[in-house]
């Protein structure tokens, strides 16, 4: 049977007309960038800590020390070869695949460090924090407060006398909770707290925080600390629990790098706080940067088990049962979704640009480019995080049956992902970061103003478009299923979307009634990118013929796919699509389907994820799903160490045998009859 599976895998292989090597570097933003994946992942791969076979099977707590374990062996790599931020982060986040203790100390704690620290302070700091001698979390969110920042309820209290700050947790709410390394493992914290002299509080500034004994890891005075306990997923992570009671520290443990108190008390507001804001974006750039991995691996697997999995009627197909691709609904569920990794992947790519010419205009002194980075990166963190978590679990039912065991490699990862629709800004709320940015830009508009030329690429049609009534009206695409028809379509929804709010805003309509919209507008936006940006990359990549008619076929049926199956109501609502017109965008989405079909495993091989990353029994390379699924039984532990030398399991003696010998009582008919007589009276 698993040679079936594995002559089905390759005749698909065999069928395929694009160039892997080409798609495989388009995906992963360049030759040199893809170089230096696989050059950590060779790193990541010959390391046994970082293995993940039968991690299926571990307890929490082993877990959490298997983390351990790759924390340490990372740090040692990381001193050995010098890697940089992003290789850490590529290391880390990407390859070892679970949030471990050091990932929070790398991703977090540094970056804060780094970036809020004055320069005396990073003197001081910097060398035993890069070698993780120190080694530190980001302590904000509160059991009471996460996403409002002024709810915080931890205080740090200037005592000028003793020149110190008293950080203290004033009620049973205002305890840190969710900190990643907080429960078991950081000496350190970047502790979030509302500043107080005199007083008086100047809001919520980062502290650094000594929690653990460098000596013996004990908990410093006043300080209680515990691990939250079981989550959806990030096992190996000790989320924290905090308290502080009157816990003390020097002045100058507060951050410094952009507002300063002196002993007297004196408080200094940061003149230019402008690189602060950039440098924390790049977080969120980072996750929009990774989204397209996160589902590349999902729809790996569930593209290959499809391609392997036979089942159906020999009727209508010919050659035996179908394979399960060859359905039309199993084409629709998963071939939209390979689009959107490569979708998403080219944005992210963008995003990154998108940042770096940010971050290069600030250094220059010009912020006119800092709420445009500041709100596609909220936005499309919101979008990306939700798709790609969304359709994770959407490629894992579309594997039917055996797509419910763990040994599916898609699961495992997506517990710990789901985290990355919470953090960082949660989801919902992060529309409406975006939106506020739209409106501005809407009454620019209505004021007459020229679009920035920083901003034209990201905003510039919205100013075409609502420069006067009559431009949106105007508005018809010719062909709309050619590139710049589609791109037309999603620009001229995202424009009328924001006139409805826009205009609803002039008029006074209060914030918290429009939420809604918002949410819709900040999605219509980023869909606009998303679409426009992967066509716009196709056609200046160089491909060859057949792989860059398969790419656009993909590019098209990503947008149509949006258009007809995800938010058709908004693209009619105005009459903008005749119901010929959709009449013919479907028969092209089916056409599309049917063409990309004879790519889709060459394609998902062009992701390049190894089977040792992957780590599923359904979606590894040879195809041989069932071979590698009863392989992977082998080891549960009620096979092997739950048993006795006769496979007998523990607990027979207890809670079998007393059943099957009826020493449990004998079940009547009548008595059940009687009892629900008498509940009837
Ligand atoms: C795995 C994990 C790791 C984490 N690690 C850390 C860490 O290391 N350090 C740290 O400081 N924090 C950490 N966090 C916490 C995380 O940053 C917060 O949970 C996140 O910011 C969301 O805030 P919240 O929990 O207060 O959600 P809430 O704000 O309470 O959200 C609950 C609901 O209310 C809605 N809502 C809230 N406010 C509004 C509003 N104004 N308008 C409309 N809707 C609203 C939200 O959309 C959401 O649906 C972590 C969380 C997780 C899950």
């Amino acid at each position: 049977m698993s040679n079936q599976q594995a002559l089905d895998i390759e005749r698909e292989r065999s069928g395929s007309t694009i160039n892997q090597q080409q798609v495989k570097e388009l995906f992963h933003g360049g030759a040199e960038s893809l170089s230096k994946r696989e050059w950590i992942a060779s790193l990541v791969a010959k390391e046994p800590v970082f293995s993940k076979t039968g991690q299926e099977f571990l307890s929490r707590a082993e877990r959490f020390h298997r983390g351990l374990a790759k924390g340490k062996r990372f740090a040692e790599l990381r001193n050995q070869y010098g890697l940089d931020q992003e290789e850490s982060m590529l290391f880390l986040k990407l390859f070892v695949d679970d949030f471990v203790p050091a990932c929070l100390h790398i991703d977090m704690f540094l970056p804060v460090l780094r970036n809020q620290s004055s320069k005396e302070q990073w003197a001081r700091w910097g060398s035993e924090a890069e070698s993780m001698r120190m080694l530190g979390c980001y302590a904000q969110t509160e059991l009471g407060h996460g996403s409002n920042l002024s709810g915080l309820e931890t205080t740090a209290t200037l005592d000028k006398a003793a020149d110190e700050w008293v950080i203290n947790s004033p009620t049973a709410s205002a305890a840190k909770y969710w900190i990643g390394a907080l429960g078991k493992t950081c000496t350190h914290a970047a502790v979030v707290a509302q500043l107080i002299i005199d007083g008086k509080s100047y809001g919520a500034h980062p502290f650094l925080v000594p929690i653990r004994s460098l000596d013996d890891h004990t908990l410093l005075p006043g300080i209680r600390a515990l691990d939250i306990g079981p989550k959806v997923g990030a096992g190996q992570m000790d989320n924290g629990w905090a308290m502080f009671d009157q816990v003390r520290i020097p002045r100058t443990n507060m951050l410094m790098g952009y507002s300063q108190v002196d002993q007297d008390g004196t408080y200094h507001k940061p003149l230019n706080d402008r690189l602060r804001y950039g440098t924390m974006t790049y977080v969120r750039v980072h996750i929009v940067e990774f989204a397209s991995l996160a589902l590349s691996r999902a729809i790996t697997i569930a593209v290959r088990y499809s391609v392997v999995r036979r089942q159906g009627s020999t009727r209508m197909y010919q050659g035996g049962e179908p394979q399960v691709l060859d359905y039309q609904t199993q084409q629709h569920r998963l071939l939209p979704l390979l689009a959107q990794a490569y979708a998403f992947s080219i944005t992210g790519h963008w995003m990154g640009r998108h940042y770096h010419t940010l971050m290069d205009m600030l250094q220059n002194g010009d912020d006119s480019l800092l709420a445009d980075v500041h709100a596609y990166s909220s936005a499309l963190k919101s979008y990306t995080t939700k798709v790609v978590a969304d359709g994770s679990e959407d490629a894992r039912k579309s594997m039917g049956g055996h797509g419910y065991s763990m040994f599916n490699g898609i699961s495992e990862p997506l517990g710990t992902y789901q985290a990355t629709n919470t953090f960082e800004g949660e989801n919902v709320l992060l529309t409406q970061q975006a939106a506020s940015y739209l409106l501005k830009i809407y009454r620019a508009i209505k004021a007459g103003k020229q679009v920035l030329p920083a901003q034209e690429y990201t905003v510039g049609y919205l100013y075409r478009l609502l420069a006067s009534p009559a431009a949106l009206a105007e508005d018809r695409p010719k062909d709309i299923l050619s590139p710049n028809g589609l791109v037309a379509m999603f620009e001229h929804r995202a424009a009328r979307l924001l006139r409805a709010v826009g205009d609803a805003h002039l008029d006074g309509a209060g914030w918290e009634t429009q939420l809604i919209a918002f949410a819709q507008l900040a999605r219509a936006h980023v869909q606009v990118l998303v679409v426009r940006n992967f066509f716009g990359e196709l056609a200046h990549h160089r491909l060859d013929g057949s792989t860059a008619q398969a790419m656009l076929d993909l590019a098209k049926l990503h947008a149509l796919h949006l258009v007809l199956y995800t938010d058709l109501g908004e693209f009619v609502e105005d009459g903008f699509l005749a119901t010929a017109q959709l009449d013919k965008m479907r028969a092209e989405y089916l056409r599309l389907l049917q063409s990309i079909r004879g790519n889709a495993v060459a394609l998902v091989d062009a992701f390049g994820w190894p089977d040792w990353y992957l780590n599923s029994a359904l979606g590894a390379s040879d195809g041989r799903a069932y071979d590698r699924l009863v392989e992977a039984i082998q080891s549960e532990p009620l096979n092997t160490t739950e048993v006795d030398s006769r496979g007998v399991i523990r607990g027979y003696d207890e809670f079998i045998r007393p059943l099957i010998r009826g020493e449990c009582g004998e079940f009547s008919m009548r008595m059940q009859e009687a009892r629900h007589a008498k509940a009837k009276m």
